[in-house]
């Protein structure tokens, strides 16, 4: 059963060749196979029925493991592969990373070693280990120039959006989708309809899906079509949450209720647990919305069911919420406070994880960078090297590497063997996050800027650094009460975050100061930063939330690691006095620290 639950998630991570296999289960010869041709023969079978019959797939892997003697190089590089994917099947995660890893060092001019790497990318995404993560995949990236095969390059475009997707980056993840969309030649139906589906997830994700209403029916029905209905419906429980948020009138939020009910058998027939969740917490919502109570306690029951495997994920926290609601709604305060308790602790560590991702990306985004521009660039040249790939000669053992490619990723669902790991790392960081605006808290900043400031220091790139204060606040707790006083810090912090410039990280210091940390940037660049930020804050509407109509301002500081060095407390120091020049000045404006000024 678990491994079956295993087997449906990897099929929606990756593009199960080796499920096309399943039912044809392969017996291995019973006497002792010695030609070498069998041999590749026998390693193959092996690689095929790996995400569909375990036991035959062991039973294979002991009779090539007598054979070992005779073994090629190619083929002891494939067949420690299999024994490295057997171990983490196995749930000895670390162990076979570390196979994985002696494989990569030891094979190293194999094509089993792209295979190994990308299977490590998506392990340590899945894991929570995003900078690895990240790292791994660059490596990818950074060897593509010398893949002259398609289905391995294939293979590394996949693990990009794959990985890009855990770790929400959602132009990323929908750029690579897109290189395997136009690849040349056209791609699998699975593989096509799972780049497809990555891509207009990513655009949902990026509220860039409006008027692609058409475009994803044909993707939904190109899916069904070739029977890959877990990616369809992944799809389209999105497709729906969209549309619900979209949903202003009461008519709209009807029509998504129709749309989600006529889909609703197709969703379950996946029997795939994170899309079933979705769905039911997607119903509590709707119905929440239509007055129809009672039936969205049922469904966000359901939801929360769900979700006690599946770990923490928005479904989660909306379910959680339109539970915590009903009970308030019915006077029955004991039991909305439970889930009230409980929904803040989930969103907490949602969005530290989210935080954390962000934070690894930032980390190594710049060499990826740089290798996504190469990889545009061979892209263009990809007609060239098909052609040169007609007269190159394919060995046998290369074609029996290459047939490793998306099954390969199961091992990534044994993540459960990280959990207790990962949820040590949530600890940490919840206690480095402010709960109220969902950003880095005092200390979060300080660890980020300990660890940033030699990282960047080393790479010669320059940190810009704010520190921002809110003018006359203590004027708005006492005017308008403490309720407003904390929605103007969240909607300060909204305000500045959603200008999306993915340099800059924040951190609330205390009470209604805040800063703003820039890597790889100038004092130019925080400058304008800064300023949309303050002109932003100054912009924001109060009268629809608060009831009162009212001007909210900010005074920033700034400075950077040229004029304040590689050190938090002079960064601090230096930001404050230019932020208390901005006070002095009038307010609600932006001061560069100058150190004549000292
Ligand atoms: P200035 O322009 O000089 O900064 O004036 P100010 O009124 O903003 O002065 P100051 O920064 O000293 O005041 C901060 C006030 O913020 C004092 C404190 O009561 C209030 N405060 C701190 N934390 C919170 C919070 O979490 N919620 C609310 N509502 N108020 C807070
Ligand atoms: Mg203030
Ligand atoms: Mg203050």
């Amino acid at each position: 059963m678990f491994i079956k639950q295993i087997i449906y998630l990897i099929c929606l991570l990756t593009s199960c060749v080796s499920a096309q296999n399943i039912g044809k289960v392969l017996e291995p010869a019973e006497s002792l196979v010695s030609k070498s041709d069998e041999i590749d023969e026998l390693l193959e079978q092996t690689n095929a029925i790996r995400t569909s019959d375990y036991s035959q797939f062991s039973k294979n892997l002991t009779t090539l493991s007598k054979l070992q003697k005779q073994f090629t190089f190619n083929q002891s590089c494939s067949f420690r592969f299999l024994t490295a994917y057997q171990t983490g099947l196995t749930g000895e995660v670390e162990n076979s990373i570390l196979q994985f890893q002696a494989i990569k060092s030891d094979c190293q001019a194999m094509p089993v070693v792209v295979e190994v790497e990308s299977l490590l990318a998506n392990m340590y995404a899945i894991s929570g280990e995003y900078q690895l993560a990240l790292t791994s995949l660059d490596n990818m990236l950074s060897k593509i120039e010398s893949i002259s095969d398609e289905s391995l390059r294939l293979l590394v475009y996949s693990s990009a959006y794959l990985v890009y997707d855990l770790l929400n980056q959602n132009q990323l993840s929908h750029d690579f989708a897109q290189i395997v969309i136009d690849f040349s030649p056209k791609p699998k139906p699975k593989q096509l309809c799972s780049a497809y589906v990555h891509k207009y997830i990513s655009l949902i994700k990026l509220h860039l899906a409006e008027d692609l209403d058409k475009e994803i029916k044909d993707v939904l029905d190109y899916c069904r079509q070739n029977g890959e209905n877990l990616y369809a419906e992944g799809l389209n429980v999105n497709w729906i949450d969209y549309k619900l948020k979209l949903a202003e009138t009461n008519l709209e939020t009807q029509k998504v209720y129709e749309m989600l009910q006529s889909s609703s058998d197709s969703i379950m027939s996946t029997q795939y647990k994170n899309i079933i969740v979705f769905k039911d917490s997607l119903m509590a919502r709707i119905l929440e919305q239509l007055n129809r109570k009672e039936e969205a306690v049922e469904y966000a029951k359901r939801a929360l069911e769900g979700t006690i495997t599946l770990g923490n994920s928005q479904q989660k926290i909306d379910a959680l919420k339109v539970l915590y609601n009903y009970y308030e709604s019915i006077g029955d305060y004991q039991q909305a406070n439970t889930y009230l308790l409980e929904k803040n602790l989930t969103e907490i560590k949602y969005y530290s994880d989210k935080q954390e991702k962000l934070m690894a990306y930032q980390t190594i985004k710049h060499d990826s960078l740089a290798k996504q521009h190469q990889i545009k660039t061979l892209n263009q040249q990809n007609e060239v090297l098909m052609l040169e790939k007609e007269l190159a000669v394919k060995s046998k053992a290369n074609q029996l590497l290459l047939t490793y490619l998306f099954g390969s990723l199961v091992i990534l669902l044994l993540y459960i063997g990280y959990r207790i790991r990962k949820q040590q790392k949530i600890y940490k960081s919840l206690s480095e996050m402010d709960y109220m605006t969902k950003i880095y808290n005092r200390k979060g900043m300080k660890d980020y800027m300990e660890y940033m400031l030699p990282y960047s220091e080393k790479k010669a790139e320059v940190i810009a650094f704010s520190i921002f204060d809110l003018d006359l606040f203590k004027k708005i707790n006492d005017e308008y009460g403490h309720t407003v006083g904390d929605w103007v810090i969240k909607a300060t912090v909204e305000a500045c975050k959603q200008l999306e410039y993915d340099k800059a990280t924040f951190a609330r210091l205390g009470g209604e100061e805040f800063a703003i940390i820039m890597r790889d940037s100038s004092l130019e660049d925080i400058k304008g930063f800064a300023e949309k930020c303050r002109s932003a804050i100054y912009s924001i509407e109060t009268n629809y939330e608060t009831g009162h109509r009212f001007n909210i301002s900010a005074s920033f500081g700034i400075t950077t690691t040229e004029i304040s060095g590689y050190d938090l407390t002079q960064l601090l120091k230096d930001a404050d006095e230019a932020l208390y020049k901005s006070k002095e000045n009038g307010r609600n404006q932006v001061t560069t620290f100058s150190p004549a000024s000292d």
